[in-house]
């Protein structure tokens, strides 16, 4: 094997190992390598939970396996959204997906979580007769000088998650760490 077979080999080992053969985009098991990284950097940075409204609606519809024609979607729609920021999206399980992101003052981070559900709205993917997919976002934000550790991030943003759920789905709630 030569130099650059060994560094295709070699990377697509890791893409085996990182990435989610469904949707394409990075596991659980990245996620934590990843999101360890993120928090020893310095910097603000948000954590966003987010989950497809009435998932089990749709596969009851349309079947299992359109259900994974959607959520690829989705994905395909996180990615790019994400691409654009300083961050990374994960499919946590199911249809469920976490991200962290740097830098963002918080009215851009809103303004994210609300882009996102915007840009779910565009795709018009019908889930029902009178209705269209949806996805709710729990963001967790974190300024620079808290320390707070992963597993309260994730709660917070669980919360805020529960709450947008509460609120009738389809939008975002941001709860700033202290
Ligand atoms: P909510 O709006 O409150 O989030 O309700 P929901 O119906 O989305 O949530 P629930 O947890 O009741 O259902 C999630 C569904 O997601 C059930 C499960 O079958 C489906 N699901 C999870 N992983 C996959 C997958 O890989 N493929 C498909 N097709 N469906 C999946
Ligand atoms: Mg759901
Ligand atoms: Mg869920």
């Amino acid at each position: 094997m030569d130099i650059s077979e060994n560094v295709r080999v070699t990377n697509q080992l890791r893409d085996f190992a990182m990435k989610d053969p469904l949707t394409d985009i990075y596991n659980r098991r990245a996620a934590i390598t990843m999101v360890d990284q993120y928090l020893s950097c310095s910097g603000d940075y948000c954590f966003m939970i987010l989950d497809i409204d009435n998932f089990k609606n749709y596969n009851d519809l349309y079947g299992h396996p359109q259900g994974d024609v959607c959520l690829r979607r989705i994905a395909a729609i996180l990615k790019r959204v994400f691409d654009d920021y300083e961050g990374d999206v994960i499919r946590y399980g199911g249809e469920e997906f976490i991200a962290v992101v740097f830098s963002l003052d918080r009215k851009i981070v809103k303004g994210l979580g609300e882009e996102i559900c915007r840009k779910v709205v565009e795709e018009g993917i019908p889930n029902g007769r009178n209705s269209i997919v949806t996805v709710s976002v729990g963001i967790c934000y974190v300024e620079t000088t808290l320390n707070i550790p992963l597993s309260e991030c994730i709660n917070i943003a669980d919360n805020a998650l529960y709450q947008a759920k509460d609120s009738g789905k389809n939008t975002s709630v941001l709860i700033t760490g202290s």
